[in-house]
């Protein structure tokens, strides 16, 4: 296959701080996901609460397809928490998880320039039109963050939100644009590797993937890059309202969230973390933020 970037030796902070959290070893168990009750658990913050649905998920999720948090156990006789729409088990260090405050900070043309207080960050990459403008302003509610990053000539920066004054949420181009010539696009890619292998506050890439279609080539390239190179990444499905079969070339979403998994396994020693979303009904907003909250916090104390 051919990748999107070209290769170079792994050599980020990430990695050595962060890999434990993503590439534990893999077990085989079969876990039956079937509990007699639902329960909600609620997580407060100042200004509201966020609810997780604990149903049994309609299919049953074998342990090795599972993504189990370090610290984690995994009891035979009690199911483990999974987060809704998701492979994605709750750890105890999920808090904090509610938006106080967002703010656009800034934008910058390579990593460097980017701000340098240490705070841990999440970057929110995908194809022009996969729905990212929409799934940020879904995360923060409101309308005119991901409006800023739109605004010509920042579309093709790292831009920086920084959320309740000690995390950021980073917006980085999207990439794949039909209209834009090689030379431009070469350039856009290694800038964005160069942010990847190099940004040390960077604790995952959350690659959206637009699940009302099947898989694209240049996805996959993009997710098997990240897998070689050991960056620490978050599928995050898209559009999974969208569920016309005939539309939506011939699938729905949840096939196409099977397909796309099927098709990177071999580029991964354990499976990523992945959560089905929608920007029109919201799906898979709390449990994005309560997935963050858990990655930040293992990594702030690691
Ligand atoms: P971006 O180019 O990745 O920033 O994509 P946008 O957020 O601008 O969205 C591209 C198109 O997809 C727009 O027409 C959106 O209305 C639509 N879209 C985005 N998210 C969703 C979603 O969750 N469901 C549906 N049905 N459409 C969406």
């Amino acid at each position: 296959m051919a990748f999107f970037l070209t290769h170079s030796p792994i050599h980020h902070h990430s990695l050595s701080l962060f890999t434990k959290f993503f590439l534990s070893t893999k077990p085989k168990t079969l876990i039956f996901l079937s509990s007699p009750s639902p329960k909600v658990r609620t997580f407060s913050s100042l200004t509201s609460t966020i609810s997780i649905s604990e149903e049994p998920p309609l299919q049953q999720i074998s342990q090795d397809k599972l993504f189990i948090p370090p610290e984690t156990e995994i009891l035979t006789e009690k199911p483990p928490r999974i987060l809704k729409g998701s492979n994605i088990v709750l750890s105890k260090y999920a808090r904090d998880a509610q938006i106080i405050s967002a703010e656009f900070v800034k934008s910058s043309v390579e990593t460097d320039a980017c701000p340098n207080d240490g705070w841990p960050e999440f970057a929110l990459v995908g194809r022009s039109n996969v729905g990212k403008s929409s799934l940020l302003n879904s995360i923060v509610k409101r309308k005119k963050l991901a409006l800023t990053s739109k605004k010509p000539g920042k579309t093709q920066c790292i831009n920086h939100f920084r959320i309740n004054d000690s995390w950021y949420l980073v917006d980085l181009p999207g990439y794949g644009y039909a209209s834009a010539p090689g030379e431009l696009r070469k350039d856009w890619n290694k800038f964005t590797k160069d942010y990847f292998l190099n940004r040390s506050t960077l604790v995952s890439v959350f690659l959206l993937i637009d699940a009302s279609i099947p898989a694209k080539k240049i996805d996959l390239e993009y997710a098997s890059w990240l897998g070689q190179n050991q960056v620490p990444m978050t599928i995050i499905f898209t559009k999974c309202d969208k569920r016309k079969k005939k539309k939506n070339g011939g699938k729905h979403p949840e096939e196409n969230v099977q397909d796309f998994q099927d098709l990177i396994s071999e580029y991964f020693d354990t499976v990523p973390p992945w959560i089905m979303t929608s920007s029109l009904t919201n799906q898979g907003r709390d449990e994005i933020l309560l997935h963050m909250s858990q990655l930040r916090n293992y990594w702030l104390k690691h």
